[in-house]
Parts: structure tokens; C-alpha cells; sequence
């Protein structure tokens, strides 16, 4: 059986029919429109084009923002002004299909858990690293939601009291020490003091302002500078990981978003410093760190089986 995976972006939403390997069978997308009302309708229309004369499990819809436990309401979203939103409820007007929204971050993690660089694990924690940091946790083979539907927000863990100040309100969470938008700080900070960023601080005034892309490249060709910014930014990582590996166990640390296509990169000094931070090092089980594997598709895919799972669990008779 299909199951349809639809991912709303802030710039792009992406739908797939998926088949039960993980694999796309048929895709679309288009740009997100400005309403809440043209996202509602852009998602129906999509459904029901990939849908039309198939079988089909269920609809999976991954956004940003903290969604409830029952999977149906976005409490809120920092891309698209839903507030409370019953976005499941509205779908279900308007389509004949078993619905679940879940959470972006959730929907990726468990793509790579199942079809993934996790797919050998039943523990596994997994960091996206965009713009800001997303958190996906598997435990037991289950992806874990939280009593209230909004927990794993992994980003917005405390790493240092009263550090830098972070979108949410709060101050020192990850997100303001292993995102993206931290890298681009780093890599302003070593072109201002020179030395080894003296090649950041060239391009820097080459271009006006740093880019990603300007630091991957950087990366790419082994400038000393944009190294360093790269695992200053592991470093706090890996501090975060070992948190997390006090609390979680997990077997396996995934990275995915755009900075992980630096891979051994980056996973080095994050492993390194997960090591240097780990509460009993020496007594506690090491676990792995791998990339992601499925860079661009895993929302839609997530998305789609996380609606498999929901309509396996419906189910009166447990197969
Ligand atoms: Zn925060």
C-alpha cells in the first residue's frame, strides 16, 4: 500500500506518494502561498492529485511547529500564522483519507530511522542542522512526541545560562551554538580577529556578507579559517550530544540539514568534544555518529509512514 507525504516549507510545500520500501513513486511541489486558507487548499489539491485511482494508507503532513499528541492541531508555527490551528480537522472535510500532522523535525528523524543511516537502530537521536537546529528522538522503536505532542525540540536545549539570545525567548540554547546561522557568527568572529581567518575576512569583504555557501566552499578547499568555524560549531554539538546521551542512550547521533554535506568534517569534532563531555566517560557504551542519507526527501517520506503507522494503530485487530 501508498501513503502520501506532504512537507510544508517556508518557501516550498513537497508532496510524494510513497511506497512501503520508502521509495517515491510519484512527486510534486509548489511554491508555499501567503494564506493559510491557499496552504489548505494547495495540500488538498496535491492530495488529491496523488492520490487519484490509488489505494491509499493514509496522508502524513510535516511543518514546523509544535503539533498536539493526537497529531491534528498546530499549537503554533514559526513560518505560517497558524495559532491552535485544527489543521487535520480541515482536511478531513475536505478529503476521504485517514490525516496525521506531525512536526518537520519528527518527520525526517524517523524517515532516517527506518529507511535511513538508523535503520539498523532502535535508539537514535537525530539533529537536523538548517537555519536553526531541529531534534528528532527515537526510543524502543517508537518516535517520542511527549506528553503534550511538543517535546524533542532538541534546539532549544539550554547549553549555557544566559548565553546568546535565541528566537524563542530564551537564552543559550543549542540552536545559538550548532545552527547555521551559528556558523556564520563564528566564521564573522575568526575574520574579524584575522590570523587564521584572514581568507574568511578577504571573501568576506569580496562579497559584503558571509554566506553558507561562501563558508562551504571555504570548507571545500581546506581554508583553515572555515575549518575552524566548522568545529567550533562540532564542538558545541558534540557538548550537546552528551546531554542528550546522559538522558537518552541512544545507540546512534544522525546529522542531517544542510552543514552535515561536510560529513567527516564536521562528525569528527563532534565526536570528539560528545567524548570529552560525557558524564562517566570511559564506563559508558560509545555510540555512532553518521550523516543523514536521505538529504532531500526524508520530510515527505517521514511524513508518509508516520501516516502508515497512525493508520496501523487504528486498526481494531493488531496485525
Ligand atoms: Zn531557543
Amino acid at each position: 500500500m501508498h501513503a502520501i507525504g506532504i512537507d510544508i516549507g517556508g518557501t516550498k510545500i513537497a508532496g510524494a506518494l510513497v511506497d512501503e520500501d520508502g521509495e517515491i513513486v510519484s512527486e510534486t511541489r509548489v511554491p508555499t502561498p501567503t494564506t493559510t486558507e491557499l496552504i489548505e487548499d494547495a495540500v488538498v489539491s496535491m492530495v488529491s492529485v496523488l492520490a487519484a485511482g490509488r489505494n491509499i494508507d493514509g496522508v502524513g503532513v510535516a511543518a514546523a511547529g509544535f503539533i498536539d499528541a493526537a497529531q491534528s492541531t498546530v499549537y503554533y508555527a514559526p513560518n505560517i500564522s497558524w495559532r491552535n490551528e485544527p489543521f487535520q480537522a480541515r482536511l478531513s472535510a475536505r478529503l476521504d483519507l485517514p490525516i496525521v500532522i506531525d512536526n518537520d523535525a519528527n518527520a525526517a528523524g524517523w524517515a532516517e530511522f527506518r529507511y535511513g543511516a538508523g535503520r539498523l537502530f532502535s535508539d537514535m537521536v537525530m539533529l537536523t542542522i538548517g537555519t536553526g537546529v531541529g531534534g528528532a528522538i527515537v526510543t524502543d522503536d517508537r518516535l517520542f512526541r511527549g506528553g503534550f505532542g511538543a517535546g524533542a525540540e532538541l534546539g532549544h536545549m539550554r547549553l549555557i545560562p544566559d548565553g546568546h539570545p535565541c528566537g524563542c525567548g530564551q537564552h543559550g540554547c543549542l540552536e545559538q551554538y550548532g545552527s547555521g546561522r551559528a556558523l556564520l557568527r563564528f566564521a564573522n568572529e575568526l575574520a574579524d580577529a584575522g590570523g587564521i581567518g584572514q581568507i574568511l575576512a578577504d571573501r568576506r569583504a569580496e562579497v559584503g556578507t558571509l554566506t553558507g555557501h561562501d563558508i562551504s566552499e571555504l570548507i571545500v578547499a581546506g581554508d583553515g579559517g572555515a575549518v575552524a568555524a566548522l568545529r567550533q560549531l562540532g564542538s558545541w554539538l558534540g557538548q550537546g550530544c552528551a546531554s542528550l546521551g546522559a538522558v537518552l542512550d541512544p545507540q546512534l547521533f544522525v546529522i542531517g540539514g544542510g552543514v552535515a554535506q561536510a560529513g567527516d568534517l564536521l562528525l569528527e569534532p563532534i565526536r570528539a568534544s560528545y567524548l570529552e563531555h560525557l558524564p562517566a566517560r570511559g564506563y559508558h557504551p560509545e555510540p555512532e555518529f553518521r550523516i543523514a542519507e536521505l538529504v532531500n526527501n526524508a520530510g515527505v517520506v517521514g511524513a508518509a509512514d508516520l501516516a502508515r503507522v497512525a493508520a496501523r494503530r487504528t486498526l481494531p485487530v493488531e496485525l
